[in-house]
């Protein structure tokens, strides 16, 4: 199983962070070992700055290789949201110097993934989430703001990864990402109907 993230995929992020709106989708990958076991994340030791990335996340349910646009959407039957952890310091450091983010983005625990739900039961193209960080709305995102649709990215990255059931794709983080503090709880919604509870340590 593999991860395939977006980034810079909702334009009001992209400029909080200073980078310049995408022509094309940006990529970047975490290792299978990167999901978060259980509802604990521990901020890791080689980070002082790790930060929350709220994300509609996909699950691939059918493989595939140069997948067509207008096809993509049977390549996936349910979505559900993830928490992309990322060390923004280690990050910057990494972007300053040219340099791939992977330390920054696939450490142990880096993913955090609720649960699924059938896509039926939501419109995609308007679809509505938020993060609660201890009890305060930080993220409210929808995805009728996305830059690149769940299509266009299936599109994409089958160009280059042949894609296989059971991958997972984080689809971007909308404006709002901010650093956790131990002892934080995070709390994401979907289309307002709590479906993670994660515990900063
Ligand atoms: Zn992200």
């Amino acid at each position: 199983m593999k991860i395939i993230c977006i980034g810079r995929n909702y334009s009001e992020h992209a400029q909080e962070l200073g980078n310049e709106i995408p022509e094309s989708p940006v990529i970047f990958m975490k290792p299978d070992t990167a999901v978060l076991k259980g509802n604990d994340f521990y901020i890791p030791e080689f980070s002082n700055d790790v930060h929350y990335e709220l994300e509609v996340v996909l699950k691939i349910s059918k493989g595939g290789k140069y997948i067509q646009k207008e096809a993509a959407h049977k390549h996936y039957e349910e979505i559900g949201l993830g928490i992309d952890f990322t060390a923004r310091d280690l990050q910057s450091n990494l972007k300053s110097k040219g340099l791939p983010w992977e330390l920054a983005k696939g450490f142990d625990g880096s993913a955090v993934v609720g649960s699924f739900f059938k896509k039926e039961n939501y419109d995609l193209e308007n679809l509505q989430f938020s993060l609660l960080k201890n009890k305060d709305k930080v993220q409210d995102g929808n995805t009728k703001d996305m830059i690149f649709s769940f299509e266009d990215i299936i599109a994409f990255v089958s160009q280059y990864f042949t894609l296989r059931v059971g991958d997972l794709i984080f689809t971007g983080t909308p404006k709002g990402v901010g650093k956790v503090e131990e002892n934080d709880v995070l709390e994401a919604f979907l289309e307002g109907e709590k479906v993670l509870d994660i515990r900063i340590l």
